[in-house]
């Protein structure tokens, strides 16, 4: 194996125990989850990998923030702290805090899309599209044709292609879209990044059909890191630079702050032009569904967290350490002969459940079955990125075809060792080898209309 573990740019001050169940309780446990991971207790699980989401440790500067959070209702300290690293960080000339990223995508969408409107991402996030579906407009996805084949390496898989977008501007007509969105790094599919020379040709087509352009920003930083080591232009820029230049093509960001700002709880809406009118509709949505305009729906003590958060997620030595867990578990995937969104992506592994149980058709969720071999094998928790979490066409109700069937292993940060890693690569390998025995799949006995694969129930097909 030719990857070694880089090892921790920090030391452990506190410890959380976790417990593990034997298998036969684990058989249960997920039975009883109606075979949803979302169901499970916290404490059933032995290795959390359901998301990265608000699921990071924070460091003592941190918790020491929290202890001096101004709880001022009306302009705390701590959002002043937040607004001015929000400012400093993207250059913007308005941040508006949120209390995660869907409060960010309820807030500014409701202000741009409505009935009868399209946005179009490089590739939606679960939320994001859901978002956009609550408006009444439709969401179209157009990354690059490479991110769709999981062999395929390739620097940034998880660009736009920005020849079909203008195409689908043209179809709809360019006052029909409401919205264009580039995910950084594309979650969906695998974390992949976007380059900044994506980024500039995308917004250079938004300005020509004059089209807002967001930057769906949860991991902004991890994106950087990947500029950083593959495009040339910026190999010897910092990573606030590079951030500043990205974002600088971009119009509005909506984010997750729960992800590269290493918090448990917290988003923001930045919008470049401090003299926008959206600024004032985005604060009168901000007041009635979220909170008052200097808290968001945060209190003082996550806003104090989030400041400090921003500026730790640019450290380079973290984010090397951080890129190099998941190449680490990535290398002993590649030994054992184990597909995956390949390269790896910034934020966690994206096995494909696909080649792993070839036996298996999109509507028996491969996604899913793996994630709960997973847990059985070795309780580890993790989720379905396929037509499983997809689900059904909001016209036509029908079970959509994704075009991945991933079981996404993400990460939570500096939260797991070295030794954690190998449990992973050990359970994968394990069900790899009797993943033929395997013959069915899952189906769905209750769902919800929308976000399904938050709540519902599954058993499994027989025979
Ligand atoms: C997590 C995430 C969101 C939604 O953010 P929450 O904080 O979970 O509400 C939106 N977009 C992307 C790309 C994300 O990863």
């Amino acid at each position: 194996m030719a990857v070694k573990y880089i090892p921790e740019p920090f030391r452990i001050k506190m410890v959380e125990p976790i417990k593990m169940l034997t298998h036969k309780e684990r058989e249960e446990k997920i039975k009883k989850a109606n075979y949803n991971l979302f169901n499970l207790a916290g404490e059933d699980v032995y290795i959390d990998l359901l998301t990265d989401s608000g699921t990071n440790a924070m460091s003592d500067q941190m918790w020491a923030g929290i202890m001096r959070g101004d709880e001022a209702y009306a302009g705390s300290s701590s959002y002043y702290k937040l607004v001015e690293a929000g400012k400093d960080i993207f250059n913007y000339g308005f941040i508006q805090p949120v209390h995660q990223g869907r409060a960010a995508e309820k807030v500014l969408f409701g202000t741009v899309l409505s009935e009868g409107k399209v946005a179009i991402s490089n590739m939606f996030f679960d939320t994001t599209r859901a978002h956009v579906e609550l408006c009444g407009a439709r969401a179209i996805d157009c990354v690059v044709e490479k991110a769709k084949d999981p062999a395929k390496r390739a620097p940034f898989k998880g660009n736009m292609d920005v020849e079909k977008m203008e195409k689908i501007i043209l179809e709809h007509g360019p006052e029909n879209v409401g919205l264009v969105v580039i995910t950084v790094t594309n979650n969906s599919a695998g974390g992949q990044p976007v380059s900044v020379q994506n980024v500039r040709e995308v917004a250079a087509v938004c300005k020509k059909y004059n089209i807002p352009l967001d930057l769906d920003a949860a991991r902004y930083a991890e994106n950087a890191y990947f500029i950083k080591l593959r495009e040339e232009e910026f190999k010897d820029a910092s990573i606030k630079e590079i951030i500043r230049t990205m974002f600088s093509c971009a119009d509005m960001f909506t984010m997750s702050s729960k992800k590269d700002c290493v918090v448990s709880m917290g988003g923001l809406i930045g919008i470049k032009d401090a003299e926008s009118p959206l600024i004032l509709p985005i604060k009168a949505r901000c007041i009635s569904f979220e909170g008052f305009t200097t808290c968001g729906g945060l209190s003082g003590r996550d806003l104090e967290a989030l400041a400090l958060g921003l500026y730790e997620g640019l450290d380079e030595n973290y984010l090397r350490y951080r890129i190099g867990q998941m190449e680490y578990l990535a290398a002993r995937l590649d030994d054992a002969g184990i597909a995956y969104q390949s390269p790896v992506g910034g934020h966690g592994v994206f096995i494909d459940a696909k080649a792993m149980f070839p036996q298996l058709p999109y509507f028996e969720f491969p996604g899913q079955v793996l994630a709960i071999e997973l847990y059985k094998e070795a309780g580890i928790r993790t989720c379905d990125i396929g037509s499983y979490m997809l689900g059904n066409d909001p016209d036509t109700k029908k079970q959509l075809h994704a075009d991945f069937e991933f079981t996404r292993l993400a990460i939570p940060r500096r939260v797991y060792t070295q030794a954690h890693f190998d449990v992973m690569a050990d359970a994968l390998i394990a069900i790899k080898e009797r993943a033929h025995e395997i013959k069915h799949g899952y189906k769905i006995t209750w769902e919800p209309p929308i976000l399904r694969h938050f709540q519902a129930a599954l058993v499994p097909i027989e025979e």
